[in-house]
């Protein structure tokens, strides 16, 4: 069925998922069971099938299975997963294949990209990155930016929006309606800003989180957060559902705001690095093992104060490093007892 290994992709990562917030080892042994189905049924030897025509959009929508299949070989040392997703990558690059690396590395553009559909495409590049994390190939690393910088510069709405029938277009092609901004091209874009902020650290990638989980995902959600849009369009009514029956957005929209506070405050080698400006309370540990606890008390944007408190118990000297938004001006800072 040509919706089977996705829907395998999204099993695996919500157990996956289970597995790394509780510790509980049980559901592994579904994960491994789902993933040498895969592993068996798949691949380049004779008796293999091809697992690009197993899934819509040039194979786009099976691939993006790279990114369980990266994790589940982490979380096991397992070198049978390891060599399935490379056979997706070399998979990617066949006649009949989508080329999301190469076609990235050569053309610097998503609309070339297998048939440009937006939410399986950032699904791949999300896994390419996984891979890029694990392997250190700098060709992944060097085609998601290229591909970053082409969707910031022809294809983002003002909102974080980027996509309308769930396709990329032509340049600046960015219309009000007409199926505009589906929250699951909404959630993977903003999973593809959390990796790329992540690998580089760099500001660029935290500024576009801001954007987009302030003026689209929170956007998207029904105020009392029981229904999701799918489509949220610049023009007219959101259309809110809670139904699951064929509402990709309503799974994606409550994971994107679930992994706010993965990106909201990190660390790096100097010490805390926030990165949005929310209230709440970051629970750190720094690269020395100690313990840094953030407080934040703000109604940021709606009011333009931060207060934010520091509190540890290491002796250690170490640096926090707060983003300013390139959109503000006249920022300043004081430090406070
Ligand atoms: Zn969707």
């Amino acid at each position: 069925m040509e919706w089977d290994v996705w829907a395998h992709k999204f099993n695996l990562l919500g157990l996956l998922t289970y597995v790394q917030y509780t510790g509980s080892r049980e559901p592994l042994k579904a994960c491994l069971r789902m993933a040498d189905l895969l592993v068996g049924t798949f691949g380049d030897g004779p008796a293999k099938r091809d697992i690009l025509t197993s899934g819509q959009h040039v194979g786009m929508a099976s691939t993006s299975v790279l990114e369980p299949m990266v994790l589940l070989y982490r979380m096991t040392g397992e070198n049978r997963y390891l060599d399935f997703c490379g056979y997706i990558l070399r998979s990617w690059e066949r006649d009949h294949g989508p080329h999301i690396i190469s076609g990235l590395l050569e053309l610097k553009r998503v609309d070339k990209v297998g048939d440009a559909k937006a939410y399986e495409m950032l699904s791949c590049l999300n896994g390419a990155l996984e891979y890029h994390r694990l392997t250190g190939d700098r060709r992944i690393l060097d085609a998601c930016l290229n591909a970053w910088q082409d969707i910031v510069d022809h294809w983002l709405y003002l909102t974080g929006a980027a996509s309308y029938n769930e396709h990329f277009h032509d340049d600046f092609d960015l219309p009000n309606v007409s199926s505009v901004g589906e929250t699951c091209v909404t959630v993977t874009w903003l999973q593809f800003n959390a990796q790329l902020l992540r690998l580089t650290g760099e500001a660029r990638f935290a500024a576009q989180l801001e954007r987009v989980v302030l003026n689209q995902l929170f956007g998207a959600q029904r105020p009392d957060g029981a229904a999701w849009g799918y489509y949220v369009e610049m023009e007219g009514k959101k259309p809110y559902s809670s139904q699951l029956d064929g509402h990709c957005c309503l799974s994606s929209g409550p994971r994107g705001v679930a992994l706010i506070p993965t990106f909201a405050v990190t660390t790096d080698a100097d010490g805390p690095v926030v990165n949005l400006y929310a209230a709440g309370t970051a629970d750190l540990t720094l690269r020395d093992g100690s313990l840094v606890v953030l407080t934040s008390e703000t109604r940021f944007p709606a009011d333009e104060r931060i207060h934010i408190k520091v509190d540890s118990a290491g002796t250690s000297a170490f640096t926090v490093k707060f983003r300013v938004p390139d959109w503000c001006r006249g920022a300043s800072g004081r430090e406070g007892k």
